[in-house]
């Protein structure tokens, strides 16, 4: 019998933040923690599956899929994917789906679409679909937005499918084109720390950044006589034009923007050449941009970079992904790894804050799928 084993890992942004959608530049990393998933196949219409971190069994036929209204269930993130395939007019085959993972959930180390795009690629596996890794991530994508019902950009699923082991993936939010470049800083390792902070205020004032940009938008073509699709056409001379005259809220948030695309190519630029002093620089001036202009960091964050800093064989840090708590990174040399998370510990003790969580790594590979003939 064919039995399908996928490895798909868990995914961490190194720089630029807040720019995919604003049609931006982005450069995750996939990590080493992953999702394992084992695939056989059914004779009958059904997936099974059981979610052995979680304890949970579930199962559904695949003639009775409907996007999710409610609150999504960890089963309709497989059921959405199943429904996204087929959408798209590949053959879904019945299966039994056994998941076990070492990608924390819900920490924003995208555990969601590690389960998305590997549950995608076991079951093309066990069809004989071959699905360029792109498409994948598009349809798993689709699967979030339109089954599950979250909003999410392409991000995630683009770094799970086409992350490479020692590279990070630089993404064209814009166009889709993306490149991998290297990332092996020779005697360290990027150390992600887990805030646990996780603030109902996030989602609205995400929502609210994302108006804001829009707004930013409409506004700079009326000062400038000049209309731009997104915050990506806007160059930091239509920005000095427009200072004074858009309102300084807005100038701040289109600032970020415009600076951290800027900064996403610039860190291609130093990686690609070796300088990760360089690169840690550059971390500094995210953190820095998405704390004064942007305003998406807290005390918390602020906290985990400021106290890693500090500690000599620090290249640099910033807070990752949406922001408002979820993880920060800290690029560092391996041998002072213990001590940068004795002193964040310290640091949170005094302020009577929960202990929060590290995982340290490296750059990992992709998506994985290996075939089994028992
Ligand atoms: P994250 O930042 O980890 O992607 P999300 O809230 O986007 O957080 O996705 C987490 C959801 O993905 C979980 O609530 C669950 O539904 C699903 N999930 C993640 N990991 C697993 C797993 N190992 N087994 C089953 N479902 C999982
Ligand atoms: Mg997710």
């Amino acid at each position: 019998m064919l039995k399908i084993m996928v490895t798909a890992p868990g995914r961490v942004n190194l720089i630029g933040e807040h720019t995919d959608y604003n049609q931006g530049l982005v450069m995750p990393m996939a990590i080493e923690l992953a999702m394992k998933i084992e695939a056989v196949p059914r004779q009958d219409r059904r997936i099974t599956a059981s979610a052995l971190p979680l304890n949970r069994q579930a199962a559904f036929d695949l003639e009775e899929l409907a996007p999710v209204s409610g609150r999504p269930r960890w089963i309709d993130y497989i059921k959405g994917v199943c429904w996204a395939l087929r959408e798209a007019g590949y053959p879904v085959p019945g299966a039994d789906l056994k998941i076990r993972s070492s990608i924390p959930i819900g920490s924003g180390l995208s555990s969601s679409a590690a389960l998305e795009v590997g549950v995608a690629v076991a079951l093309n596996a066990l069809s004989g679909t071959e699905l360029p890794l792109l498409e994948t991530a598009l349809l798993c994508q689709k699967a979030e937005n339109q089954y599950v019902g979250v909003r999410c950009g392409i991000m995630d699923q683009m770094a799970v499918a086409l992350g490479r082991e020692g590279h990070a993936l630089l993404i064209d939010c814009r166009s889709l084109e993306y490149s991998h470049i290297p990332f092996s800083p020779e005697g360290c390792r990027l150390l992600i720390v887990d805030s646990r902070v996780q603030r109902s205020l996030g989602a609205s004032e995400y929502n609210r950044r994302r108006e804001e940009c829009e707004e930013a938008l409409e506004q700079l073509a009326k000062i400038t006589g000049r209309s731009f699709p997104s915050l990506r056409e806007v160059k930091p001379e239509d920005l000095r034009e427009a200072e004074g005259r858009l309102p300084e809220l807005l100038f701040r948030r289109s600032r970020y923007v415009v600076e951290e695309n800027r900064r996403v190519e610039d860190s291609a630029r130093a990686l690609r050449a070796g300088d990760y002093a360089a690169f840690g620089e550059l971390m500094k001036g995210s953190h820095l941009g998405l704390r004064d202009l942007y305003q998406v960091s807290c005390a918390e964050l602020d906290l985990i970079v400021e106290t890693a800093l500090a500690v000599p064989g620090v290249l640099g840090a910033r807070m990752t992904g949406a922001g408002f708590g979820g993880c920060a990174i800290v690029l560092a040399k391996s041998s002072v790894l213990e001590e940068v998370q004795a002193r964040i510990r310290e640091a949170f003790q005094r302020e009577g804050w929960r202990e929060p969580l590290f995982y340290s790594t490296g750059a990992g590979a992709g998506v994985t799928v290996q075939r089994i003939q028992a």
